[in-house]
């Protein structure tokens, strides 16, 4: 599945939305996932069915995509888990089973879409970037509303300034930040920020939220946002006018 030459990539307004890969086929998973990382998207690859299951349980993706061909189980049997459990990611099936009575067999277990091996890249991308949008996510606003771009090096810049304002973050900067991006003006709770910025399903019991805070809110000094602190709920985001 050889990618364009020549096409365009679009970052930062798709950054943080995070996808799993169910494929056992690693050839092919690595092949899709480097594509769509160059979109901006941040892709894990996983090859079984049980690892899909137990990804999709923590509650923090944005999109599946699925084979249904699994070495453990019938991809089909990961989409009734997930479902049963309330884990409602969208998520696309990919596979080469082209029956109709495969497809119907998928949408009727819980499957937002589905695509037949061999596909188009562009297909790939335009129907992901479907079924994220009407999820509702990234539930942020387009790129250039946001006043800061996030590169994928680990720099931010302020929008529209061509790289003439940069700051370098470290990776938990970059991911608390990219976390309350997505939800500006929104609180987002400790936990939630534990869980996506930090990869916590716990709460450590120490102030490491509020220790890169600091740090992420010296950095952004030049930028028009501010982070507050909202007692007993979270932190927020919010733009300057
Ligand atoms: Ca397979």
């Amino acid at each position: 599945m050889p990618l364009p030459k020549g096409r365009l990539h679009f970052r930062s307004n798709l950054v943080g939305v995070r996808i799993v890969l169910v494929e056992d086929n690693l050839q092919l998973a690595n092949s899709v996932a480097e594509g769509l990382g160059e979109d901006g998207y941040a892709v894990e690859v996983v090859d079984t069915a049980a690892k899909a299951i137990a990804r999709g349980l923590r509650r923090d993706l944005d999109l599946m995509i699925l084979d249904l061909g699994l070495p453990d189980r019938d991809g089909i049997e990961v989409l009734k888990e997930l479902r049963g459990a309330h884990i409602h990611v969208p998520v696309l099936v990919l596979t080469a089973r082209d029956a109709i009575d495969s497809r119907v067999a998928a949408l009727e277990a819980g499957a937002d879409d589905y695509l037949v091996k061999p596909f188009a890249f562009a297909e790939l991308v335009a129907r992901i970037a479907a079924l994220v949008r009407r999820a509702g996510g990234p539930r942020w606003a387009p790129a250039h509303e946001l006043p800061i771009v996030m590169r994928d090096d680990l720099v931010i810049e302020a929008t529209g300034t061509g790289g003439a304002i940069t700051v370098s973050l470290s990776p938990r900067e970059y991911a608390l930040l990219g976390c309350l991006l997505r939800r500006p003006g929104e609180v987002v709770t400790r936990a939630e920020i534990l869980r996506e910025a930090f990869g916590y399903d716990f709460d450590p019991g120490t102030n490491v939220i509020d220790v890169h805070l600091t740090h992420l809110r010296k950095k952004l000094s030049g930028f028009p946002v501010a982070i507050e602190t909202v007692r007993g709920a979270g932190i927020r985001l919010t733009v300057a006018e």
